[in-house]
């Protein structure tokens, strides 16, 4: 017997509830199981007492009141990307609603409606049928769930803000199994909440989110310059975003250069500096205003040209796919200063692992647009989000690579908004608490209604938590391992 064995009581009562499910009840042993339980991150390794693979929501609200009942945490899963591995949990229950990726757009009213399963190739393949989309993160597949609940950014948040901007409403299944819609009208406190303050005020079984016209085409794709470049390449389009139009955003990448046909074969495995740009409107106007950067100095090689805009967001998704062992830290940072880009790229010529990657999206525009206190999101001032990824296989080399992470971190805190992520960072690493993340932006008494959610269920040291089943981990990060 292994010290996660699901005790038989449970067991019994867990394949009761299976019974009355649309999806299905996994315990140990069960033949998907493991695979059930397996996350993008391969340092991931927990094992639930009880995975319930969703449906629907009535799945969902079957659930929850087991967990309750049998005193479990509960785990959810939407696309498993989150880094820190919040999707799974040992001895609690895992509520994997991965099957739940139905995406139905409305191209007159130009909405989406996306089931919590969905992941974001997903939703922006059915909304470029329309010529739509919505703003939300550049690897095809993460999912849907996770990173609209943390807020959400990508490539066309400079010009239509955040995920959660888009977001006109969520279905929600609460701790106490309640059902419920959160909207501006309905809800009006849970749906401030959920905008960016993760994933512990209940279960979504729904977003629904705002779309907005863009291509099929644009003008977009990566250019990549010699390492030595990168000083002054990093400065060149730091310079040029300040008085860029929001179509236009940047995600400069440090890394060790991948096989693409569009490289010479003499700098695969360099380091180089990669700028991934996309103008967000017409074509030929995005050819024309991203010259200057495609042009600037000795470029190695490019993909840059018009392409339909689901190529362009699932172009780097060789380069981050599933198995590897990840550590990943971030920082918000007000502007991207030649004192931080030299910092950056002095411990880029140190990295640790060739599958790393020091990545930064250009932020601004439309999410710096709305009032601070609008979601529950809090970084809106940041001009960047800085994102270290430390990518290995070998688990005898995790320490060097994890080292490796938390220098640059370290060192790249001078230059941090100094919210979020790295008050999480200073609290430790063993215990961080979401609620101190989030404190400058926590407003759960906006209408007069006191509480999130229902109040008896809410564990009495907390004004932000709908219950106590839920995992503890941090629910905002965005990409923090720890
Ligand atoms: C390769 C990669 C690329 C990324 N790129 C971006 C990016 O471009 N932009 C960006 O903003 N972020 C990005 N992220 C971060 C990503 O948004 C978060 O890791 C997010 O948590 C992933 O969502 P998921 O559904 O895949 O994760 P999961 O691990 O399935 O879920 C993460 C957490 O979200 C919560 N959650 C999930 N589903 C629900 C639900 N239905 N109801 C309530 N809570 C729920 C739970 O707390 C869960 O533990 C990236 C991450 C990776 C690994």
């Amino acid at each position: 017997m292994s010290e996660h064995d699901t005790p038989v009581e449970l067991e019994d009562a867990a394949r009761n509830l299976g019974a009355e499910l649309r999806g299905k009840v996994l315990l140990p042993g069960d033949a998907v199981y493991d695979e059930a339980r397996e996350v993008w991150n391969a340092m991931i390794d927990r094992q639930p007492a009880v995975i319930v693979r969703a449906s629907g929501a009535a799945d969902v609200m079957r659930a929850v009141p087991f967990a309750r009942k049998h005193g479990l945490e509960i785990a959810i899963k939407g696309g498993g990307h989150n880094v820190a591995g919040n999707a799974v949990v040992d001895d609690g229950l895992m509520l994997d609603c991965s099957p739940m990726d139905d995406v139905h757009v409305d191209p007159q009213r130009k909405t989406a409606r996306v089931g919590p399963g969905a992941v974001l190739h997903d939703l922006d393949v059915e909304s470029q049928a329309h010529g739509l989309a919505t703003p939300a993160g550049f690897i095809s597949t993460t999912g849907v769930a996770g990173l609209t609940l943390g807020g959400g950014v990508g490539y066309l948040s400079r010009k239509h803000g955040l995920t959660v901007d888009n977001l006109r409403s969520v279905d929600i299944v609460t701790a106490d199994a309640t059902f419920v819609r959160a909207s501006a009208d309905e809800h009006p406190d849970l749906f401030w909440a959920v905008r960016g303050g993760g994933g512990n005020f209940g279960v979504v079984t729904s977003f629904e989110f705002e779309l907005h016209e863009l291509g099929p085409t644009v003008h977009a794709g990566p250019v990549v310059w010699p390492f030595d470049d990168a000083p002054d390449v990093l400065r060149e389009i730091a310079s040029f975003l300040r008085d860029a139009p929001h179509e236009v955003s940047f995600l400069p990448i440090l890394r060790h250069a991948p096989p693409a046909p569009f490289l010479p074969e003499s700098v695969h495995g360099e380091l180089v500096v990669i700028i991934a740009m996309i103008y967000a409107g017409d074509p030929d106007e995005g050819k024309r205003t991203l010259a200057p950067i495609a042009e600037y100095g000795d470029p190695i090689g490019d993909a840059l040209g018009p392409k339909p805009y689901v190529a362009f967001q699932s172009m780097f998704d060789d380069a981050v796919g599933p198995g590897a062992r990840n550590y990943w830290k971030s920082h918000y940072l007000a502007d991207l200063t030649g004192e931080a880009i030299d910092v950056l790229c002095d411990h880029a010529a140190r990295m640790t692992s060739t599958a790393s990657a020091i990545g930064m999206l250009s932020l601004g525009g439309a999410v710096a647009r709305k009032p601070h206190d609008s979601t529950a999101y809090p970084h809106r001032a940041a001009g960047w989000v800085l994102n270290i990824q430390s990518r290995w296989d070998d688990p005898e080399d995790d320490q060097r690579h994890v080292e490796w992470t938390r220098e640059l971190f370290e060192a790249m805190a001078t230059y941090s908004t100094g919210k979020g992520l790295r008050q999480l960072h200073e609290r430790g690493r063993d215990r961080p608490d979401a609620r101190r993340l989030w404190r400058s932006n926590i407003r759960p008494t906006r209408t007069g209604q006191g509480r999130v959610g229902p109040r008896e269920r809410l564990p009495p040291e907390s004004e932000y938590h709908t219950s106590d089943l839920m995992s503890r981990r941090p629910r905002n990060e965005i990409t923090d391992t720890d």
